[in-house]
């Protein structure tokens, strides 16, 4: 059988990186060509004990020098291509649109480039960004890559300790802001209290902070005496001045950016290398998403706050010369569950990447699918060639049913892509790759098109990541059986290669539990037979039922299995299934669910008939193991990650507390938590499901023997 494509593309990846790396690496500009792309080595470090540690290290690229500015905009320009849009904003929560071609994008950069370093911003220094979803931020993104600064993006939102602890994590020379963030309907957010809270804290102070004025809710007065600046100021007079910046090529391991990860306890700064970047993104832009260049429009309807928006809204994209859609709104809600919809065909929009959890959310606004087929029937969705889910797992039910609207309205042979990866590895690790030919030369014989999809699989592994599932001990498991997932050394380029400034803390988290042998994700899973991974949830969401490591023999995060039992129920929208104490059998799942019925009722406790229902749909559909402890209902009170991960480890933590007769105990809330209100409304919630259900579990247990 002639391999597929993509088996052989990877094949040539893991065989030969060097001359696999050294094909991708000559598509982009470089300032000095590197003379190799690969090196491995070790490195060795002094850790805090005293005790030296040595252990594998790569370098891609070395001796390279790049400017990921100059290749994202000037390359564009100089192949005439200047008049193509590079930028959409679309910001249904102002009203506004705007274009951008690449030869203005290309002209604000150099300005706010000119500005920064005016301003004391120079090669290696760090620039926070705390910004919405604007062009500017875009352009200051682009703007320090062309100086050689290091940007570290902070979602604009997050609360003060949680900015102050990056402040002092990362030490910005400047601070680039805004005057407010639009969220959702909300009224603006004034960024003032977030910043100024931050600096009251933390224990290194920039030299400037630079705001964005914005006109919904401006920043007033700008204080100069504390180094504020305003932005459209500073840059109006440059313009006048035509003081512009050119592009300052850096080397290839040169830190372009710092993306925090995994809040828990202080952030996690993985640091991005700029050449293994910008290679990395320009092959799985065109690759992997089928975005090859001028005509094709992408729109990753992520933040620029997360890595994915880093990549394929703000580098990746621009990096083939294609058009991004930048957009200021959300899935539902501005004004409704069809804006992405009508995004797609304002803009013909060729590929959309979003989080399954926003499609969720649009099942819950429009369970017909009212939205995509209008606009699908009268012919506004057929640009669209594949719709791109991450950030969790992918439920089987939302891919077959997206595929099926593909199939009906959008371009021939449109396919659901689920992708599995992480601020680590800066771009997809797995995948169906939609064009084959960035690897054509390594196998003419290969057969043409993608590979199939297989629902609830996240495709199989992506040039330079080796995908390898391995038990506790670090050997590789039979295909079929889960393990730990873990990554064969080096990275592809995209991946990281350290932690910023702290070597020790990127070998304790990544390297030691494999003793340098694999890379550890934190994620587990399985690889079949025909190499499609599949990933489970983190070790977090495994809960122990009668000393059983409860698992639904599929490769569904079992709580997630019950949670899709949970929802197939009518009347369900949404459903968050954690494990609650249980003196019998050690934990029992326990569901927080918000109905679709019109009126929500009040009430926590739910009405006999309807949990009987749902329990009678998780025992048949999975087993009487899972039956329920209990089930609280409430509206807002499912508690998310503004990147669309259901925070199950907040209600854990508040339900156990219950348990214990302990409502008002302090949980740890994660500064990436997208609506910290949704705490209280659940920690409400449960004390009256406690209140009326009395405190102690025997109850619940007894409750779910007699079903
Ligand atoms: P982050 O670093 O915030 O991007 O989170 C990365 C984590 O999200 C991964 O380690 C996975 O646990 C999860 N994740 C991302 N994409 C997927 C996917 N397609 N399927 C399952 N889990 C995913």
């Amino acid at each position: 059988m002639a391999h597929h494509i993509q088996d052989s593309t990877y094949a040539a990846s893991i065989s030969d990186p060097e001359a696999f790396w050294s094909h991708q690496a000559s598509q982009l500009h470089w300032h000095k060509p590197p003379s190799s792309a690969l090196r491995k080595t070790n490195k060795t470090f002094k850790a805090k004990d005293g005790t030296n540690i040595s252990h594998p290290h790569w370098t891609w690229f070395p001796d390279g020098e790049i400017s990921t500015s100059y290749n994202c905009l000037d390359r564009h320009v100089h192949a005439g291509n200047g008049e193509v849009v590079a930028i959409v904003w679309d910001s249904p929560v102002t009203g506004s649109k705007e274009e951008w071609t690449y030869s203005q994008v290309l002209r604000e950069v150099e300005i706010l480039a000119g500005v920064l370093r005016e301003e004391g911003v120079r090669k290696g220094d760090v620039v926070l960004v705390y910004m919405p979803m604007i062009p500017a931020t875009i352009f200051v993104l682009l703007a320090c890559a062309r100086l050689g600064a290091i940007h570290a993006v902070v979602f604009g939102g997050f609360s003060a300790p949680a900015l102050a602890q990056r402040i002092d994590a990362s030490k910005p020379r400047a601070i680039m802001t805004a005057s407010c963030g639009i969220d959702g309907a909300k009224p603006p957010m004034g960024y003032r209290s977030f910043i100024e809270g931050a600096l009251a804290k933390s224990t290194h102070q920039p030299y400037r902070t630079i705001i964005w004025q914005r006109d919904q809710l401006r920043w007033d007065p700008v204080r100069k005496e504390t180094g504020e600046r305003n932005w459209q100021r500073l840059v109006k007079s440059a313009r006048n001045r035509g003081l512009k910046a050119d592009c300052v090529p850096v080397k290839s391991n040169d830190g372009l950016y710092i993306i925090y990860t995994r809040t828990t306890g202080l952030p996690k700064g993985v640091l991005r290398e700029a050449a293994g970047h910008a290679v990395g993104l320009n092959l799985s832009i065109k690759y992997l998403f089928g975005i090859h260049g001028p005509g094709d429009v992408m729109f990753c309807a992520s933040d620029l706050g997360w890595v994915v928006g880093h990549s394929y809204i703000a580098y990746a994209p621009l990096l083939a010369g294609a058009t991004t859609v930048l957009f200021e709104g959300k899935p539902v809600g501005t004004p409704d569950a069809g804006t992405f919809w009508r995004v797609i065909e304002e803009n013909k929009v060729n590929t959309l990447f979003t989080a399954p959890t926003a499609l969720r959310a649009i099942r819950r606004d429009d369970g017909e699918n009212d939205f995509f087929s209008k606009r699908g029937k009268a012919g506004g969705l057929k640009s669209l060639r594949a719709l791109f889910l991450a950030g969790e797992r992918s439920e089987p039910s939302i891919v077959t049913m997206y595929q099926q609207l593909l199939k009906d309205y959008c371009a021939p042979g449109a396919v659901v892509v689920d992708n599995w990866w992480s601020s680590e590895s800066g771009s997809p690790i797995t995948g169906i790759a939609l064009s084959a030919t960035a690897g054509k030369q390594y196998q003419s014989s290969a057969r043409a098109g993608h590979l199939a999809i297989k629902p609830g699989s996240a495709g199989k592994a992506m040039p330079g990541f080796d995908v390898r599932v391995v038990d506790d001990s670090g050997k590789e498991v039979q295909r079929g059986s889960m393990g730990n997932i873990v990554l064969g050394v080096p990275l592809a380029p995209s991946g990281m290669t350290t932690l910023w400034q702290d070597e020790e803390r990127f070998y304790k988290s990544y390297l030691k539990r494999f003793e340098g042998k694999w890379i550890d994700t934190g994620d587990a899973g399985m690889i079949d037979e025909e190499g499609y991974v599949s990933i489970m949830s983190r070790a977090d969401d495994i809960i122990n039922v009668a000393a059983h490591r409860f698992s639904t023999g599929k490769f569904d995060s079992p709580l997630r299995a019950i949670e899709q039992a949970i929802t197939s129920h009518h009347d369900v929208a949404e459903a968050c299934v954690v494990g609650i104490p249980d003196d019998l059998k050690g934990h029992l799942p326990f569901a927080f669910v918000t109905l679709s019925t019109p009126d929500h009722p009040e009430a926590a406790v739910p009405d006999d008939k309807l949990f009987k229902e749902v329990q009678q749909a998780v025992r048949s559909q999975i087993g009487a193991i899972a039956s329920l402890g209990g089930m609280i209902q409430g509206k807002g009170m499912i508690p998310k990650t503004r990147s669309g991960k259901t925070l199950r480890r907040v209600l854990r933590e508040l339900i156990e507390n219950a348990v214990h007769g302990d409502f008002a105990k302090e949980v740890q809330v994660p500064s990436t938590i997208e609506d910290a209100d949704v705490v209280a409304v659940a920690r409400t919630r449960i004390k009256e499901y406690f209140e009326r259900k009395g405190k102690d579990l025997h109850r619940a247990t007894e409750q779910r023997a007699k079903l």
